[in-house]
């Protein structure tokens, strides 16, 4: 069946909106990929079962994308069924000192609700830009806290549509992983332990990472924050700074002057630039330290 045809055939079954050939340029926060065949936002988790149910019929490849706020989606864009649960998924329950959150819920917003609430344990997370889902995935993390810290257990869903439950010792969080990056699931619900606090010192907290952010990383240029995760007791950016490349560029992408762990899209820039970047990173870093740099984005399609 042709594209047109599917999202047709689709678009029957489901609530939520299906493009055809969509950019996933505008999709991430690099501003940096090509077409998804079928991009999907599903409104509920029934969109979400349908869509899943539908793509396993077709035998359609199926990638699930957040915030696009840690990838690299190639040039050539993704094939099947693109998945966007940050568009959707947005409820948000308080019930005393537990949360739940759907997957599709941004991170600092909901930083910033439990935090009127008067609750404490997600001030790090009011500059990461995704979505609570992604963030679980990722075991995102900032200023010595990290979402394995906080999450108390993951209500996901299998490319079958069936719905898996998992507790926080199931998840097996470390340093920018979770379990759940290994497995074919959909992160639907994330419920939260916080702990109560006071409002106004709580939102000192947050305000006081958000200027620290704003020093030391580049906001005025597409991004996907850190390219390289942290070796054990050093940190990417200084290694990277140490070798000289501020200020290095392939084409239209350019390692940060302000953060060495951060390539910017100077506007046009392609995957390929970025890849040719992270490249010549990795090889001079290995070239003068005999360390390898491993990537903390992720890279799709292609
Ligand atoms: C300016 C900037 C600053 C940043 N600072 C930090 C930081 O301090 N700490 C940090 O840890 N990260 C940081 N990041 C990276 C990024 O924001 C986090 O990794 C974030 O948690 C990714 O969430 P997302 O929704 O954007 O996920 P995406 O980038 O969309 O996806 C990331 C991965 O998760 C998967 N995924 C997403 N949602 C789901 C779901 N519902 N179910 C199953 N799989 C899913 C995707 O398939 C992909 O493999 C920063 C990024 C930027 C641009």
């Amino acid at each position: 069946m042709n594209l047109i045809k599917l999202a047709q055939a689709l678009k029957k079954e489901v609530k939520g909106i299906i493009k055809v050939s969509e950019a996933m340029s505008r999709h991430t926060t690099w501003r940096i990929g090509g077409p998804a065949d079928l991009f999907f936002t599903p409104v509920d988790w029934m969109d979400l079962e349908i869509a899943l149910k539908f793509a396993s019929l077709e035998k359609l490849p199926v990638t699930i994308i957040g915030g696009g706020s840690n990838l690299l989606v190639r040039d050539e864009g993704i094939r099947g069924l693109v998945i966007h649960t940050g568009g959707g998924l947005k409820k948000i329950k308080i019930n005393g000192e537990e949360v739940i959150a759907e997957a599709g819920v941004k991170l600092p917003f909901l930083a910033n609700r439990v935090a009127a609430s008067g609750l404490s344990g997600l001030e790090f997370a009011t500059g990461i830009p995704g979505t609570v889902g992604g963030a679980v995935i990722m075991n995102a993390g900032a200023h010595g806290s990290s979402m394995g810290d906080v999450v108390t257990s993951v209500v996901a869903m299998d490319l079958q549509g069936r719905l898996l439950y998992f507790n926080n010792e199931d998840l097996e969080f470390t340093y920018r992983f979770s379990k759940l990056k290994n497995l074919d699931v959909i992160v639907i619900e994330i419920h939260f332990k916080l702990r109560r606090g006071d409002v106004l010192e709580i939102k000192a907290q947050m305000e006081k990472n958000l200027e620290f952010r704003k020093d030391k990383q580049p906001w005025e240029y597409p991004n996907a924050g850190s390219v390289f995760k942290n070796p054990p007791g050093d940190s990417a950016g200084r290694i990277i700074d140490s070798i000289g490349a501020k200020g290095w560029q392939v084409g239209k992408a350019k390692v940060s002057d302000k953060h060495a762990n951060f390539i910017v899209n100077l506007g046009g820039a392609s995957s390929a630039d970025v890849l040719a970047l992270i490249d010549k990173i990795q090889k001079e870093v290995y070239k003068k330290y005999k360390l390898f740099l491993e990537p903390e984005i992720l890279i799709m399609g292609g």
